[in-house]
């Protein structure tokens, strides 16, 4: 044995076929990683094709360069072309795998095309020696050669061969300039560069060289092999053929939260996955082969899973969604979720029941718990006395609690469903008020309301009228549940009703005390003209004392009047072009000899250039003005100082009364303008007033569309300014008579 072998084999090293067989190892290194890491996907399949071929014509190379005698290495040199021969091939529809464009080898010509030619190369290689050589091999110091080492037709197999290559090539850049993502960038990027490889190394010493006669160890399969390790690690770094489903199903199927049961045609358990026993506390073993009545104990549940679920899937349907209770080891009821597929075997027949079922008991407390709030919200919210009722984003009634009822005049079951704007009637001072204001106008980040206004009129089917203030909300996520807007009545009718109850009888009170008053003033006027010689001094005082208490009084009788006209929305002014200025000089005349007598400096700063005609009602508009004077010069001690000046802003003439006086606190600012609001302490000493005249004053300024406002500092005084329009027409009306004398309800013109 030893002599047949030792003439074959030349063991004395050799490091050139050291070189072969290490280029063999690291390629089934490769085909063993690419084997055991990928998946069996077409590219994987000829990229081990490809390794394989290398595989072949390694060895063939090896024993080639072991052998001992040309007869020998003549053998191996015939074992190595359908390596060669192939890779190219191969390693063309690997490419063509890994960039999707398979479809191109489609047609049987194509493939028939470079597989054919292959074997046509195959052929003339044994056969002939046109390609290489096959007589005449003498040893050289890396194996055995022949003269020549190449055939006259090696150039045109040379030419076909690295076409392959060429073709990859150019694939392979377009695709890299193409493609987006960077992983795939990379991996491509390896492959163009492990091309490079062989076909510049290899094609120079194992083709180039040899036909023009040199001798040189050829070192193609070494650098063919270096392609595979580029190929290779590109494979594997960025894990093209990685996921493995075999492997990975196992996987999912042990750790899903789902639990998997797989039945056979008899009904009886053939597997379970972990959840399986984790959720009904059964061992796997225990419900291997066990009846599905182990984990169906309810005869209801039981005939609904056999008419449900297993019934439609031996018609092969799917099912979904379908919820009853498993029963676990202790007993206990699971309420469960489960969906199902017919298992079927390769032949599309059916052998099994395949059955998905999830826990359902944290979603049936949250469900539970869901219901239990909505219902809990909805009993509170027909229960308040509020009016609550609720549109969808079409404006369609959802929802109507009993106090809508009450204030609509209609009953829920009428209005839900309907689009609110037909069946309620809503409006303000500006008209109807639509369903769409209740919507945001832009998208919602937050909720919040969107319509707010006090005092609409609601009126019922019969005619008759509520008031009421109304709050429409949207919530953010009312999107999701196409809950529009959540609108929210309170019902004011009965405050309205008192508070016209309150004005009447004021507004009647006044009436009836003004014609008494009249002739008590009168009277007392008359007789302090008559006793002027006949009464003492002192009794002349008392009848000065009693004639102003009674003007006093009038002036109040006046302001109560004007307040309830104002409250009722019948104070109507009626403009007219008017001299500012002197209306002005009119109320500073009228209020000097009061100045004088408190010992106030009273000024008014007359502009320089004539002041523009403005546009007012100068009945009203000089109450606002007495009014203004009037305070300052009660509030502010003798020996203080009390200034009227006018300023132009825009279209807007503004007038601005300045006193010395205490001046306001702060926090009184924003109450100063209501209703029977006095500044408290100190400084409502020795003034009697009655809180209404910056109410009315402010009120006769709205009307005019202008601003009355105050600036104040505790100690220095105050200035209170209003603004009135300026005219567009400057000509005065014709019959302008003067306003003479004081107007005597003013309380401060006294
Ligand atoms: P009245 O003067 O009748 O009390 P007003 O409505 O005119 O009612 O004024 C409301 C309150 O504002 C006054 O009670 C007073 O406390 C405060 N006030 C008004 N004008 C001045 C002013 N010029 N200086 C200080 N306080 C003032």
């Amino acid at each position: 044995m030893m002599t047949i072998s030792a003439q074959i084999f030349d063991f004395a090293f050799n490091p050139y076929a050291m070189l072969s067989l290490m280029g063999i190892v690291v390629v089934l290194i490769l085909v063993y990683l690419i084997q055991s890491r990928g998946i069996q996907n077409s590219a994987n399949k000829w990229f081990t094709g490809f390794l394989m071929l290398l595989v072949l014509w390694g060895c063939g190379e090896f024993f080639g360069r072991l052998s001992a005698n040309p007869t020998a290495a003549a053998f191996w040199g015939n074992i190595s072309p359908p390596g060669w021969i192939f890779v190219g091939v191969f390693f063309l529809m690997f490419t063509l795998a890994y960039l999707d464009k398979e479809s191109l080898l489609d047609s049987v010509n194509r493939k028939l095309l470079i597989f054919g030619s292959g074997v046509f190369w195959l052929f003339i290689v044994w056969n002939t020696n046109l390609v290489s050589s096959h007589g005449a091999l003498h040893k050289v110091p890396w194996g055995w050669e022949g003269v020549p080492q190449t055939g006259p037709y090696f150039t045109f197999f040379l030419v076909w061969l690295e076409s392959f290559f060429i073709a990859s090539l150019v694939l392979l850049i377009r695709y890299y300039f193409k493609v987006k993502e960077s992983n795939k960038k990379k991996q491509t990027l390896l492959l163009i560069i492990g091309l490079f490889i062989p076909l510049l190394g290899g094609t120079v010493t194992d083709a180039i060289l040899p036909n023009l006669g040199y001798s040189v160890p050829g070192t193609a399969i070494l650098l063919t092999s270096a392609l595979g390790v580029l190929a290779t690690y590109a494979i594997l770094r960025y894990k093209l053929f990685v996921i493995n489903p075999s492997t990975h199903f196992a996987n999912i199927v042990k750790t899903m939260n789902e639990a998997l049961i797989v039945l056979n045609m008899g009904e009886a358990v053939e597997f379970t996955n972990d959840t399986v026993s984790r959720l009904f506390s059964f061992k796997p073993e225990e419900l291997k082969q066990a009846r599905i009545q182990t984990l169906i104990k309810n005869e209801t549940d039981l005939t609904l899973f056999e008419n449900k679920f297993i019934g439609k899937l031996k018609q092969k349907e799917i099912v979904s969604n379908l919820e009853l209770n498993l029963t676990a080891k202790d007993g206990s009821e699971i309420p469960v979720n489960i969906s199902g597929a017919p298992l079927l075997d390769s032949g599309n027949n059916q052998v099994g029941y395949v059955m998905i079922a999830s826990d359902m008991r944290e979603m049936k407390k949250l469900v539970y718990n869901l219901v239990a709030e909505r219902n809990k919200l909805s009993v509170t919210l027909s229960g308040i006395t509020e009016g609550v009722f609720v549109v969808d984003k079409d404006g369609i009634i959802s929802f109507f609690n009993e106090a809508s009822e009450q204030i609509f005049g209609a009953k829920a079951s009428a209005v839900i469903g309907k689009k609110a704007d037909e069946v309620l009637q809503i409006s303000d001072a500006d008209g109807p008020v639509k369903v769409e204001y209740f919507f945001p106008k832009e998208k919602l980040s937050k909720d919040m309301v969107t319509y707010s206004r006090n005092g609409v009129r609601i009126t019922q089917p019969d005619g008759k009228a509520n008031f009421a203030n109304l709050i429409a909300a949207n919530i953010v996520e009312g999107e999701g549940i196409n809950l529009g807007a959540i609108v929210t009545i309170h019902d004011v009718s009965k405050e309205k009703e008192l508070e016209e109850m309150k004005l009447d009888f004021v507004s009647m009170a006044a009436h009836e005390l003004r014609t008494p008053l009249t002739s008590i003033r009168g009277y007392l006027s008359v007789l302090q003209e008559e006793l002027k010689t006949k009464l003492n001094e002192d009794q002349l005082s008392f009848l000065e004392k009693a004639f102003i208490s009674s003007t006093q009084l009038a002036a109040l009788v006046e302001n109560l009047l004007s307040v309830s006209r104002i409250e009722r929305g019948s104070l109507q002014i009626q403009t007219q072009v008017t001299d500012w200025e002197r209306l002005l000089e009119e109320s500073y005349t009228n209020f000097e000899p009061q100045a004088h007598e408190r010992q106030v400096k009273f000024t008014y700063d007359k502009p320089k250039e004539k002041l523009p005609y403005v546009l007012v009602d100068k009945f009203r508009i000089s109450e606002v003005v007495s009014n203004l004077i009037g305070n300052a010069l009660n509030y502010t001690p003798s020996g203080g100082q009390v200034e009227v000046s006018t300023e132009i802003k825009e279209d807007q003439l503004i007038t601005h009364v300045k006193d010395t006086g205490p001046g306001i606190p702060e926090q009184a600012i924003p109450k100063l303008f209501t209703k029977f609001f006095r500044v408290s302490g100190v400084l409502e000493q020795g003034s009697k007033g009655t809180g209404l005249g910056l109410y009315i004053s402010k009120s006769i300024v709205d009307m005019h569309k202008g601003r009355i406002w105050v600036e104040s500092k505790i100690g220095k005084g105050s200035t209170f300014s209003f603004s009135v329009p300026v005219s567009k027409d400057q000509t005065l009306p014709q019959m302008a008579i003067p306003q003479k004398g004081k107007r005597m309800f003013l309380r401060k013109s006294s």
